[in-house]
């Protein structure tokens, strides 16, 4: 049978119900989808030497005919299998051995011609260890840049790159979308050639140029929903928002601190763009407490004042109940309500969901802060004056284009914050659609945290500071990786912690546990309290992480640090450090290597979240700058911070497609029309 693109991926060879239900819980169900599996790494096994020319140390391929293969118990430990083969060609003689694969002496036989992959070890002879092997011929496991993906269940890694070899016959399917003159002028390959590259590539320069395309197509149509979104909104009307200076004045008095002069140009900047006749699109970027809150907070006031609506999205239900506060902190001459999945409130009580939305629907609430559960209903009628969307690096472009859709009404002012320190050029290219305004200056009278290293001796000592200063009214967080004990060997899970406190000096404390899993009732109440200060001790999950606003918690320890990455330890620091009162955070490593110590101490030695990201930059290399929830930017398959040279392409080639007219480019348009027909929420 003809296999196709849109084939399902049972149907072809070595794939059985159990291959293919593992491929499925992979997300792969058609040949079509496997294809797009892209290879984590690849094995370099492309070299092919005669057996007299190998080396101790060469990794490669060589091709031989087998001349024995036997099979023994190691002597000192029974249990293992050794298999012992000798292989030869024309030039000599080799050894090989494999450890505990018995199935080999089924499988391999005197005289069969194979190809054998792997590195040559030279400790007692040259002999190869553990090499790939297949018919000699095949060339699919060995004499090539050979690829290796994840996997799941017990999926080989020789049965999935066998599939995908069998779906490449259906390849020329493959429609590609990015427009020939652009593929001309930036001399990529063609979409099919580097799918076929990405997978098996015969040299090295094929390969980056297949991953340069496939990140080229990420960034290129990346960029053109944003164009999309942004065209959609130019065309819009927008409600002009009058520069009520009293009010202004009013709002600032009545804050319980003065605001910095990062602030203030802030909040400038928003009220101007929002009195003039465009839709805002503003990027508001500042390190974690630099207080992004009340500036979206006294902006959202001046919209406030004309009657209009005002969306305040936030990622979770924590934060978004936290948000929901402090817009009635600082906000007094209008009642914001919180409307999450599971929690409604207006003026401090709990209210029925439907009648919440009743009342946002008639305009008697015009203030709302909410989560993703905003978006599914239906508030097209409302005016809707501003939206803003917190930590906007977790939603999607899709979810930013449905929030501002609105059919028949003027089109709302966007403010999207983000704690991420991106630096300015890269975020002006990424968001290319957005202002950008930058809280690059801390409020006053903050002290910087101190930070240190632990290592296990000085525990005790830890415990000791962390007993003052609660004795001393504050209160602490510990944040671990895990949830349970069971789930990953050599992380620490906060079931584990907890039991440990409980053991320790710390047992006269109140202490609680947080994570992602509880019900959401109980997760707010243990924040409620914890904010009331009814926990002393808050032992939780990096659920946390995002916002969390406790200013009387001055310690923060961090289980098993060298399992972040140094911008997401910094995010989590943040926690702590947001009041007048000396703050500190613990790092406790666990495994510690010298490179893990390194990357730590960058903390203890700087405040500042972007010279983090660039140390972290430096010591972790390309791709892994702030782990993938903090990266701040879409969840590509490939493309990373630091394609920027194709990024500019990307956007140089997407003004140049609106330039002409996007609909002169009917695949373009097919392709982004599919990508917002996804549009996929929570
Ligand atoms: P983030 O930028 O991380 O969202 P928040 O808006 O949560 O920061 O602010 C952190 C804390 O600092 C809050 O408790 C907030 O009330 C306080 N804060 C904000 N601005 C100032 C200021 N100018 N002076 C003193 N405290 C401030
Ligand atoms: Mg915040």
């Amino acid at each position: 049978m003809a296999i196709h693109l849109n084939s399902s991926v049972s149907e072809l060879p070595g794939i059985g119900t159990k291959a293919a239900k593992d491929l499925k819980n992979m997300n792969i169900r058609s040949v079509h989808e496997l294809l797009l599996r892209v290879p984590y790494r690849y094995d370099d096994f492309s070299v092919t030497k005669p057996i007299s020319e190998i080396r101790a140390g060469d990794t490669l391929t060589v091709h031989a005919t087998i001349q024995s293969i036997d099979s023994r118990s190691a002597s000192r430990n029974r249990k293992m299998k050794i298999i012992e083969a000798v292989i030869s060609d024309e030039s000599g003689e080799l050894k090989v051995v494999w450890f505990n694969q018995e199935y080999l002496m089924h499988t391999l036989r005197p005289g069969m011609k194979v190809s054998l992959a792997g590195k040559v070890d030279g400790k007692f002879g040259l002999s190869l260890v553990n090499p790939v092997y297949e018919k000699f011929g095949s060339n699919i496991h060995t004499g090539r840049m050979v690829p290796v993906y994840s996997l799941s269940g017990s999926l080989t890694i020789k049965r999935l790159r066998g599939a995908i070899k069998s779906s490449l016959s259906c390849i020329s399917e493959i429609v590609d979308w990015v427009p020939d003159e652009i593929l001309l002028s930036e001399n990529y390959p063609s979409l099919a050639d580097a799918i076929l590259g990405i997978h098996f590539p015969d040299t090295k320069k094929q390969l980056f140029s297949s991953i340069d395309r496939l990140k080229f197509d990420e960034l290129f149509l990346h960029q053109l929903m944003f164009a999309r979104v942004r065209n959609d909104r130019e065309k819009q009307s927008c409600y002009s928002i009058s520069i009520n200076k009293e009010s202004l004045r009013i709002f600032v008095n009545n804050l319980p601190f003065k605001l910095t002069g990062a602030q203030r140009q802030s909040v400038w900047d928003i009220i101007s763009d929002m009195a003039e006749g465009q839709p805002m699109n503003r990027l508001l970027e500042g390190d974690v407490g630099s207080g992004k809150t009340v500036v979206a907070a006294m902006s959202a006031s001046a919209v406030l004042d004309e009657g209009l609506c005002v969306l305040y999205l936030a990622p979770t239900e924590i934060l978004a109940s936290q948000q929901y506060e402090a817009m009635n902190k600082f906000i007094t001459k209008h009642n914001t309500a919180l409307l999450t999945r599971s929690m409604s409130k207006f003026q401090g009580e709990s209210i029925k969901q439907d009648v919440l939305i009743e009342k946002i629907k008639s305009g008697e609430i015009i203030s709302v802060v909410g989560t993703h559960k905003i978006l599914r209903e239906d508030l097209s009628g409302i005016n809707l004056g501003m939206v803003v969307i917190d930590e906007q690096h977790r939603f999607g472009v899709e979810q930013r284009h449905a929030l501002l859709q609105t059919k028949d009404k003027p089109a709302p002012h966007l403010l999207s914050m983000t704690a991420t320190p991106i630096p300015r050029s890269l975020a002006l290219t990424f968001y290319g659609d957005l202002e950008l305004s930058v809280l690059d200056e801390m409020p006053k009278g903050r002290i910087p945290i101190g930070t240190a290293v632990v290592p296990e001796s000085h525990i005790l000592g830890m415990y000791d500071h962390i007993c003052t200063e609660i004795e001393n009214g504050r209160q602490v967080y510990v944040v671990c990786p895990l949830i349970d004990p069971s789930d990953n060997f050599g992380a620490r899970s906060v079931v584990e912690i907890s039991k440990e406190i409980k053991k320790s000096v710390l047992n006269k404390f109140k202490s609680e546990v947080l994570h992602g899993k509880l019900a959401s009732k109980d997760k707010e109440k243990i924040i409620t309290d914890f904010k009331n200060g009814k926990i002393d001790i808050l032992i939780s999950t990096t659920v946390i992480e995002v916002g969390v606003d406790v200013p009387n918690a001055t310690v923060m320890v961090i289980v098993n640090a060298e399992r972040f990455g140094l911008a997401q330890l910094h995010q989590l620091r943040g926690r702590v450090g947001r009041s007048v009162m000396q703050s500190y955070c613990y790092l406790l490593p666990g495994d510690v290597t010298e490179n893990s110590m390194e990357r730590l101490r960058v903390l203890e030695s700087t405040n500042d979240g972007f010279e983090v990201a660039e140390k972290d930059l430096l010591l972790r290399g390309p791709g892994n700058i702030f782990g993938n929830a903090q990266s701040g930017l879409p969840d590509f398959k490939l493309a990373t911070i630091n394609d920027f040279d194709l990024m500019k392409n990307a956007k140089k080639h997407t003004e140049q497609i609106l330039n002409i007219g996007i609909d002169q480019f009917p695949l373009v348009e097919n392709k982004i029309n599919i990508t917002f027909e996804k549009i996929h929420l929570e």
